[in-house]
């Protein structure tokens, strides 16, 4: 036993050693391979022995935990606000007010990045993370510890020589290239993009299920040490202290001698802000000395001993020439801003965002008002405003389309909805051509060989109306075009012919059924194996599917409704794509039927989930311990010996990972 615990706490020192390199670093010394085979043995041996189990194991990184109601939790420090400012004079000013109140010539500063994301207070105990509270209205928060373990640059367990208890307040953040990331997969999915990093990465820690929270990129940087006897006399210092117990402590953090240093500081990162992989929303100053800081103490709102200075939002005054319509590939409407060209930090700015009616009539929007543009953070920039007082007697107020600019049918807005929609899925042009991209593209049927802009050609030139329509596809047709030749369309030919055999899931993912994501196809295949059976299923069927809420069930519903959908499912069929999970032979005549397996140690061809589903795919179960009943024991490596005796004396026998595959080669299962 004691070899078993060893074994254990060797791998969580070793996994949290790669998680501080690859993280906190940035110099990973394992594949990622590897690091994942090593995460599951260790998931692996604690399931065996949950005697050992610990709260901060590296396994904790993945979720699994939910949180049904955040418990609330009373700082112990309270989270302050920070004062703020936009100009240099204030700061000039702020300066004289401290050096007044502590008799000074001149003090020390920190400078920091002001991180655009949601503060976060931690506490440790003995070196392990102990909980983690948002900071709520600044005396209570919400524990949010389950979520926050998933985040890999949030230490489990520090290293060198840290306090035995104190709080460390931070910022949790989704950076712009995970932030782009999900958007692009919610678009995939017929879903609005998130608007900011910020809100995502809030939203993400009120999850209920850690797993989700676990996949999604937040990171977390450290900015301030709370807590009694730290024994560390300046803000500098604890940050540098923080980076050595293994928290992520940003680099651009600087000291900075003078006020004069703190403005230059401004003046760089004023610049090189654009290029962060992250949003931030301005500087923070504090002062260095933390015995300064004490007798500078807090308003009722904010320290004294710090302030934020802003950037200006990079804002520009032009006009609105006029509303467009955009029809997405679900039929949704967005109405975009044409502007009259203009300059916002460095790039030219002709149309902005305006998502949905509502924001519409929240402006009051009419054309030819001039309109305050803002590029933020947000990929797309917008109209946070409009000057009233430049508006003419005769402008027009903007009103809304009611019928498709596209098709010309009638808009709905469904209640509870802030989109309006064209329902007219199997006739408009946009999602006509938006739903063939979306079968074609890499995730769903992955054509090679045709890309979006082919699809638009095709369309164009009359040659497809819908999916199905590429299987009908003869090389004559397709060669005449422009920019086509013999190689192309053979390649295109071939990888539609090819596109054949992609498993149900894909296909099912590739119809674009709203809000049917990958993830929702692979469940709904497993579920409903046959595309028959899909529709078939009942609303109550669906939703008794796990994953499977009403939204999905409605609109799954709702699209096999549509006739123009089942007759292209027909000829989908005709043409000999797969509508049905693989299933072997009758379960009672496989070669594993009604016997009883247990699953022990690790393997080299298998992961144990893999192996597991090969038993089961065989007519096979597989339980979690050994009794009488167990037909066979599949031994791999290191496996415990507590399950070798107890197979030894209750019969069982034990196939080890060659003989296993013997039996399958034996039988042509391999
Ligand atoms: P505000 O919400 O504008 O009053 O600003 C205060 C918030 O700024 C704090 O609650 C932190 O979440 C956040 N913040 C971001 N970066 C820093 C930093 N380097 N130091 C202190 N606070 C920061
Ligand atoms: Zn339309």
């Amino acid at each position: 036993m004691k070899h078993v615990a060893n074994k254990i706490n060797n791998l969580r020192a070793a996994l949290h050693q790669y998680n501080y390199e690859y993280y906190i670093l940035d110099n990973p010394t394992i594949s990622d391979f590897d690091f994942d085979q090593k995460l599951k043995t260790l998931q692996q041996l604690e399931a065996q022995y949950p005697e050992y189990a610990d709260t901060n194991s590296p396994t904790q990184r993945v979720g699994g935990g939910v949180t049904k109601n955040f418990k609330t939790v009373t700082h112990n420090f309270p989270m302050y606000s920070l004062d703020n400012t936009y100009t240099r004079e204030e700061l000039l000013q702020w300066e004289q007010r401290i050096l007044k109140r502590l008799d000074k010539d001149s003090v020390s500063y920190t400078c920091e990045l002001k991180y655009d994301g949601v503060s976060i207070n931690l506490t440790y105990q003995n070196g392990t993370l102990f909980r983690a509270v948002t900071r709520g209205d600044g005396v209570q928060g919400d524990d949010v510890t389950q979520n926050v373990k998933t985040i890999p640059t949030v230490p489990l367990k520090l290293r060198g020589d840290y306090p035995d208890f104190f709080e460390i307040r931070g910022e949790i953040l989704l950076p712009l290239a995970g932030f782009e990331q999900i958007n692009a997969e919610r678009t995939a999915q017929g879903e609005p993009p998130y608007r900011n990093p910020r809100n995502t990465a809030s939203g993400t820690l009120k999850l209920q299920d850690s797993a989700l929270v676990s996949k999604r990129p937040l990171t977390c940087f450290l900015y301030a040490l709370a807590g009694e006897n730290l024994e560390i006399n300046s803000q500098f210092e604890a940050l540098n202290r923080a980076r050595s117990w293994g928290f992520k402590v940003p680099k651009s953090v600087a000291y900075a001698a003078t006020l004069e240093e703190v403005l230059d500081f401004i003046t760089v990162w004023e610049a090189k802000r654009e290029d962060l992989p992250f949003e931030i929303d301005g500087i923070v100053i504090k002062v260095n000395d933390l015995a300064q800081q004490r007798i500078l103490g807090y308003t009722s709102k904010s320290p004294r001993w710090a302030i934020a200075y802003k950037y200006q939002a990079q804002q520009a005054s032009t006009t609105l020439t006029g509303i467009q319509y955009q029809v997405g590939r679900t039929g949704a409407i967005t109405p975009v801003a044409q502007l009259h060209p203009v300059v916002i930090s460095g790039t030219v700015v002709k149309r902005a965002s305006l998502h949905n009616e509502d924001q519409i009539q929240k402006l009051a929007l009419r054309i030819h008002d001039t309109v305050y543009v803002e590029k933020g953070g947000e990929i797309i920039p917008k109209i946070t405003g409009v000057a009233t007082s430049k508006r003419g007697l005769t402008q027009d107020r903007v009103v809304f389309i009611t019928h498709c600019p596209e098709c010309n049918s009638e808009l709905q807005r469904l209640p509870g909805e802030a989109q309006h929609y064209c329902m007219n899925t199997s006739g408009c042009p946009p999602q006509i051509i938006g739903k063939i991209q979306h079968f074609i593209s890499r995730k769903a049927m992955d054509i090679e060989g045709l890309g979006s802009e082919t699809v638009v050609l095709l369309y164009h030139e009359g040659l497809i109306r819908n999916s199905a329509d590429l299987y009908t596809l003869r090389s004559e047709d397709v060669l005449p075009l422009e920019r086509m030749a013999e190689k192309s369309v053979a390649n295109l030919l071939q990888g539609i012919e090819a596109s054949k055999s992609k498993p149900y899931h894909k296909v099912l993912f590739g119809l674009g059924i709203r809000y049917v994501g990958e993830t929702v196809a692979k469940r709904l295949a497993k579920a409903f194996p046959s595309v028959n059976l899909l529709f078939d299923a009942t609303f109550e069927m669906l939703t008794a599917t796990d994953e499977i809420g009403e939204r999905i069930a409605l609109s799954i519903l709702s699209f096999f409704e549509d006739q123009n959908n089942r007759l292209l499912l027909k000829r989908l069929a005709e043409y000999g794509l797969i509508l049905e999970q693989k299933v072997e032979k009758p379960t009672s005549d496989l070669i594993f039927s009604g016997k009883k397996f247990v699953i022990s140690g690790v393997f080299t061809g298998y992961s144990r989930e893999a192996l597991k589903e090969k038993i089961e795919h065989l007519g096979g179960t597989v339980s979690g311990s050994i009794s009488s009943k167990t037909d066979y024991l599949v031994a791999g490596v290191g496996m415990g010996p507590s399950k070798k005796q107890k197979a030894a004396t209750l019969d069982v026998p034990i196939l080890e990972e060659k003989a296993f595959n013997a039996l399958l080669t034996e039988n042509n299962l391999l």
